[in-house]
């Protein structure tokens, strides 16, 4: 056995062997250029040579006629799709997961039109910073103010680069060496350990807990709120949910009493959202125009959440409140680029001028179920005629993610996928490492492929990579 290894690893070919017989392979062309694309080069066929070496200390039930017979076009595939792949760190993947606003995978999508004027704005130069009437200097933050604040009826708005950084600039702006109050119902972490007590420190406040996880009343603020309480603080909880025997002080109950003692009330809305989602039949939670109506100085959201724009921190509320924030040095270090603002911009424009459907995250939301029973039937029956694994449509369902209403159980087919040959595990893996990453959840013993997320052309990938499954 031993020697058997040996004998094989010495039949693989050097680096440079590798190299210089690829000059004759076509398809390597568009790789091999000139010499600036060596190293990668070199480094694709090291990976592809070391991958090659752990395979042949595993097992070999072929003889060694078959392994030589095999080796050289088993390199070439392999290298062809590390280089493939390799043209871009950043790389499109086919979300077959149904989480709509999936982190790992970037979370929400841009309409088509936005991202097409995006584009527009990095090619060329724009009025960024210049006010075309004057031809003197502008501010950034008047190509969305004004539609913010009509869609959301705030008096202001500014933009940063997303909302942990819009909670810091809040605190730091208002509260730094001084005491916020929050419910201890309302201590939040968000993941990537962004804790709201956390933020509070790093933007120099002193955190004053009230009340009980579960209740807290309107007496338990009354209670501390004194001379060295900077601001009154509400955290929307969008990424878990107490239920039972619960209580929470509303908004407008906090403006109330800090209007008593003259002090701001701010709120960290996470993912707010324009739409109402009941009519969907998600669980009832505050818009952001409902939200801003209740009084409350100055209130924060994502960007890429339910709002389905770019990563960003939207802060919306009283001139006043806004003024400041834009006079702390801090707002220079957050500031959002050309970009950022160029998206959000779009994005704004489609709620003010059309729909749910215009918007994809959205869109991704409320697909009727019959449609995606056709997409998800027809998924499988093309699967059917693939030899070497099993599909059938089932039932399952999908979520929202981003930390938005976690409760939330959407409905949906999935086409659920399983190999005649070989495991779950192994499929999987399959479709993730194809030309296009194919992400898939594993649930029982089926792969499943949840419609739900899948774009134009989707399916036609998943057909033609699973056709090439040979086990
Ligand atoms: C998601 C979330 C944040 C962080 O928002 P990012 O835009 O991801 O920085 C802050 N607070 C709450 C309540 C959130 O849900």
């Amino acid at each position: 056995m031993q020697k058997e290894i040996h004998r094989r690893l010495r039949a693989l070919p050097a680096v440079h062997e590798v190299i210089s017989r690829l000059e004759d392979e076509t398809e390597f062309r568009p790789f091999m250029t000139n010499e600036r694309c060596l190293p990668r080069l070199t480094h694709c066929v090291r990976q592809v040579l070391q991958s090659a070496r752990e395979t042949i200390s595993q097992n070999h039930t072929d003889s060694f006629e078959e392994f030589e017979a095999t080796l050289w076009p088993g390199l070439l595939s392999e290298l062809f799709l590390r280089l493939t792949r390799a043209e871009s760190s950043l790389r499109r993947v086919i979300n077959a997961t149904g989480v709509v606003l999936h982190t790992n995978c970037g979370r929400a999508l841009l309409a088509p039109e936005v991202a097409r004027f995006v584009a527009d704005q990095g090619e060329r130069y724009s009025n960024l910073e210049l006010n075309i009437e004057t031809g003197e200097r502008g501010s950034r933050y008047a190509h969305v103010e004004e539609l913010l604040c009509r869609l959301t009826g705030a008096e202001a708005a500014m933009v940063v680069n997303n909302n942990a950084a819009a909670v810091l600039l809040m605190m730091n702006t208002f509260a730094q060496g001084k005491e916020v109050i929050v419910s201890r119902g309302e201590l939040v972490e968000v993941g990537g350990s962004f804790r709201i007590p956390e933020v509070l420190k790093a933007g120099g406040a002193k955190l004053v807990e009230v009340g009980a996880t579960n209740k807290t009343w309107l007496k338990d603020y009354e209670a501390v709120i004194g001379p060295d309480t900077a601001l009154l603080l509400k955290v929307h909880t969008s990424n878990y949910r107490v239920e039972g025997f619960t209580h929470a002080v509303s908004g407008s109950e906090l403006v109330e009493l800090g209007e008593k003692h003259d002090v701001p009330v701010m709120e960290d809305l996470g993912s707010g959202s324009f739409f109402d989602g009941t009519n969907l039949g998600f669980p009832p939670e505050p818009t952001i125009k409902q939200t801003v109506k209740a009084g409350l100085s100055l209130v924060s959201f994502s960007g890429d959440k339910l709002l389905g724009g770019p990563q960003a921190g939207i802060i919306v509320g009283k001139r006043v409140f806004v003024e400041k924030l834009r006079k702390n040095q801090l707002t220079r270090a957050l500031r959002v680029d050309k970009l950022t603002l160029a998206a959000l911009e779009g994005t704004l424009r489609l709620y003010e001028n059309g729909g749910i459907e215009d918007i994809p995250v959205w869109r991704m939301l409320s697909v009727p179920l019959d449609k995606l029973h056709k997409v998800a039937s027809e998924l499988v029956m093309a699967l059917q005629l693939n030899p070497k694994i099993f599909a059938e449509l089932q039932e399952d369902v999908s979520q929202v993610g981003g930390g938005a209403w976690p409760t939330a159980e959407l409905p949906t087919w999935v086409c659920a996928v399983r190999p005649k040959q070989g495991s779950i595990i192994e499929l999987e893996t399959f479709l993730r490492l194809g030309p296009v990453a194919i992400l898939s959840r594993i649930h029982k013993d089926w792969v499943l492929i949840d419609v739900r997320t899948l774009l134009n052309g989707d399916s036609e990938e998943i057909v033609r990579r699973l056709g090439e499954w040979d086990r």
